[in-house]
């Protein structure tokens, strides 16, 4: 390593601690003896900062003169969890910590508890970008994140009296934060609304109204690599008079908009990440922080140049868009560089789509994010043109390439006719280099389904790269007792940055010595979530029962409905004695799920969970044999207590609706079976850790299509499996509704005339492999050699990985020297 990337030097305790007492005194005005478990939190982790700042200021220093290019991840998400411990983790300074704060007199994991978590995003795709920019680091690749800093972020969910969720705003950003730190000297102007005009034979935009894009920087250090990178987070403000005058302001700004209307543009986060929000506030989120990022970058690449030579800008930093949140971003380039620098069409556009890459997160058509015209006209009226000239351009290349004219509507960006709307999946599809689905299956369906004219038409633009998860987060900090156990068996923790490594763990599921130790890891897991249960939730959790999980959003497609009328009918056939009690298998069934606000089916399985569990917890016919959990608020900090302490974990969507899933890897690594359908990722995974260490059921994407085409009647499936027929009664003759046959009447109706997902039809498959995983879990030698393979060959779904993976198909750049 050269000197610039040295790791960091090592801290003692005694100096450490003193530059948390120095936090506290100087910048808290905190005595020591006074100090809470939150000044702590706030003392240790500006110290911590400030072991960070020489790496953050060499690395931003080699990204600028450096000879490898750079990576802007425009993200309107990043759900980031708490940051100190993972500071502490990549600076080598986890023991180091401890012992400081115990000599404050501080118990080490209430300090880390102090900590407020970030929600800044809704679920899988936020957490993604959070465990990518990790990746990037820890490799060492130079890298942005951009998104928006959020004053709300995702809300806290709770529960009321009837088990219906309540959502309480996030103000999160009221407490001490001291990791981002906003930078009024790096602001961007963003501009809205207006006219186009004529001038001198040139297209000027003259915009109505103006804010002020101020960036929050985070740093995101690499794990031992000595890089720290920047997540960069914008806020919107309004300009002030001194801002005006110190800014020299332009005649191309729009008037300054009054300051509560500019921080209503950074409000708050769009809760829904699957369904398209018709909103005039979200495209102005995704505008500001997207043209903010895109003016950023070109203020860091060519500093003090009022002349840039843009034509090398893709070779400065590309751009990824997650999802098609940032895709404004793609007219937006154009229009810099032709308003602002004056290059022309074809110049713009060979360095827009060589800056440009479109990851695609859904399969859903109606998830394809679209704008109408009138509104990005409106609030964008050059980009409006822009897209056009792009859409214009783009349709008379298919008409030469030999497009029919109903294939060339098929594929247009601006659709025909009255009401043109502007279809943000194709423009990213025509605009950039690279079109990537997240798993193997959902890229595969992508070029067959969803993009299918459009990988006719570019073949080479297709590629996959499988979704990934940051071991240093899910496995080191979220299960300790397993890392130390891994390190011990392999002999060292390199594993942490080369995942591959696990594989070294296969042998030693044929020593019983080690089983033995695997099987105590998991126990001690499951005592500690119970503990934290107990703490936190109120909740009785017995280990001695099988930890069975199923968290993630709420969603139809991924099916809570299945698990939880599985677990109907297991309480309904323990409590009539279908299994005689010694044939039960003790379970506790963990669930964990924010449903979108504004979606009533799902809110409604949150209330049927919570009733369900309310029944079998305090039925005594069913003591000790069943449970069900529901704890609130499933997020980063409540992933990463169950996951740990889980046995088996629940990856049932209907095949060919999830695009990768991330969960299923979290868990899989950290020594659960998976029940699943073949879709997303779990056919990755089970590939992988073979299929007789996997629980599979259910229909294939070819079974589900032919049973759309064939035309599908959930009614049938109710007659057909009486396990399946009494537990929808149930449902529907107020068992979980103390009597009220009306409660659930719409999820029962759903179920027996529309089912769009079909969990009708997977039902009595579900059902039945239960005795085939019960049957294993009386094995607890087996089950638990099958963990550690499962953990053994899950190594390739680090995120490290996928940020290899897009290097290589993508980005086409790699680590700093
Ligand atoms: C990993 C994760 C997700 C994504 O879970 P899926 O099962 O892949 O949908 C969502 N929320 C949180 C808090 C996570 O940690």
């Amino acid at each position: 390593m050269t000197e610039q990337t040295a790791p960091h030097t090592p801290v003692s305790v005694e100096q450490f601690t003193d530059e948390i007492k120095e936090q506290l005194t100087y910048t808290q005005g905190v005595t020591t003896d006074l100090a809470t478990d939150a000044d702590i939190y706030v003392a240790a982790s500006l110290a911590v900062r400030k072991h960070l700042m020489d790496s953050w200021m060499t690395t931003q220093r080699d990204m600028v003169q450096g000879s490898t290019k750079a990576v802007g991840y425009l993200s309107a998400e990043f759900l980031m969890g708490k940051q100190l411990r993972n500071a502490l983790l990549n600076l080598g300074m986890l023991e180091t910590f401890d012992d400081a704060v115990r000599a404050l007199g501080h118990e080490p994991n209430a300090v880390i508890d102090a900590e407020v978590e970030p929600g800044l995003g809704n679920g899988g795709l936020g957490r993604l970008a959070a465990c990518f920019i990790d990746s990037l680091a820890s490799i060492g690749v130079p890298a942005f994140g951009y998104g928006i800093q959020y004053k709300y972020g995702i809300f806290r969910q709770e529960f009321d009296e009837e088990g219906r969720q309540v959502e309480r705003p996030d103000y999160w950003i009221n407490n001490d934060e001291p990791w981002g730190h906003i930078d009024y000297n790096r602001s961007q102007t963003v501009n809205f609304g207006g006219s186009v005009e004529e001038v001198d034979g040139k297209r000027v935009w003259k915009p109505d109204w103006a804010v002020r894009a101020v960036p929050v920087d985070y740093m995101v250090p690499g794990y031992k690599s000595g890089r720290v990178n920047t997540l960069r987070l914008w806020t919107a403000r309004s300009f002030d008079e001194f801002d005006l005058a110190a800014f020299n302001r332009s005649d191309y700004m729009g008037a300054v908009v009054p300051q509560v209307e500019a921080e209503n543009i950074t409000k708050i986060l769009y809760p829904e990440d699957s369904t398209p929000q018709g909103k005039r506030l979200r495209l102005e989120q995704q505008y500001f922080f997207v043209a903010a990022s895109i003016a950023d970058a070109i203020r860091v690449f060519y500093p003090g140049e009022s002349k840039p030579d843009l034509t090398t800008f893709p070779d400065k930093i590309c751009f990824q868009l997650n999802d098609t949140h940032p895709v404004i971003g793609i007219p937006e380039l154009m229009r810099v560089l032709m308003d602002e620098y004056d290059y022309d069409w074809d110049t713009a556009w060979s360095i827009t789509t060589r800056t440009f890459n479109y990851t695609c997160h859904t399969l859903l058509p109606e998830a394809l994010e679209v704008w109408s015209a009138g509104l990005i006209g409106d609030l964008l009226p050059r980009h409006m043109e822009i897209i056009r000239g792009i859409n214009d351009r783009f349709v008379d290349e298919l008409k030469e390439s030999g497009s029919d004219d109903a294939q060339i509507d098929r594929m247009r960006i601006v659709t025909a006719g009255d009401n043109p709307q502007v279809r943000m999946a194709y423009l990213a599809t025509v605009g950039g280099s690279h079109v990537n689905g997240v798993a193997e299956l959902h890229s595969q369906l992508l070029k067959d389904m969803t993009l299918r004219d459009f990988s006719e038409h570019y073949p080479d633009k297709f590629t996959n790269v499988t979704n990934g998860v940051t071991p240093r987060r899910f496995m080191r900090l979220a299960n300790p007792r397993l890392s130390a156990l891994i390190t011990e068996g392999l002999g060292t923790d390199r594993w942490l940055s080369d995942l591959e490594l696990l594989q070294g763990l296969a042998p030693l599921a044929q020593d019983d010595e080690f089983v033995r130790k695997f099987a105590q890891v998991k126990r001690d897991n499951k005592v500690a979530f119970a503990n934290f249960a107990k703490e936190h939730y109120g909740f009785e959790v017995n280990p001695d029962t099988m930890f069975n999980t199923m968290v993630k959003r709420l969603h139809e497609y991924k099916r809570q409905s299945l698990k939880i009328l599985a677990v109907i009918s297991r309480y309904a056939a323990i409590k009539n004695g279908t299994v005689s009690a010694d044939d039960v298998l003790p379970r506790t069934i963990f669930f964990g799920a924010k449903a979108a606000p504004g979606y009533y089916m799902a809110k409604l399985t949150i209330q049927l969970i919570n009733n369900v569990a309310r029944v079998i917890n305090n039925d005594p016919d069913v003591q000790g044999k069943l449970a069900v959990h529901f704890p609130e608020n499933y997020n980063i900090r409540l992933a990463q207590h169950l996951i740990p302490a889980t046995e088996l974990d629940e990856q049932i969507s209907q095949a060919g609706k999830e695009a990768s899933g991330t969960g299923n890897m979290k868990f899989a690594l950290n020594g659960a079976l998976t029940v699943g359908t073949l879709d997303g990722a779990n056919v990755e995974i089970r590939e992988r850790v073979g299929a007789e260490n996997f629980f599979l059921f259910g229909m294939t994407v070819d079974e589900v299509e032919a049973l759309y085409a064939k035309g599908y009647s959930p009614a049938a499936y109710y007659e057909a499996d009486p396990r399946l027929k009494q537990a929808i009664d149930m449902v529907s003759n107020g068992t979980f509704s103390n009597g009220d046959r009306n409660t659930y009447a719409p999820l029962v109706a759903d179920w027996l005339t529309k089912d769009y997902f079909m969990t009708l039809a997977d039902f009595s498959t579900y059902a039945d492999i239960q005795s085939e995983i019960e049957d294993l879990y009386q094995d607890q030698m087996e089950w638990n050699r099958r963990a550690i393979l499962n953990v053994a060959n899950s190594g390739y779904f680090s995120s490290d990985r996928s940020i290899e993976d897009y290097l290589e198909r993508i980005w086409h750049t790699g680590p700093l020297a």
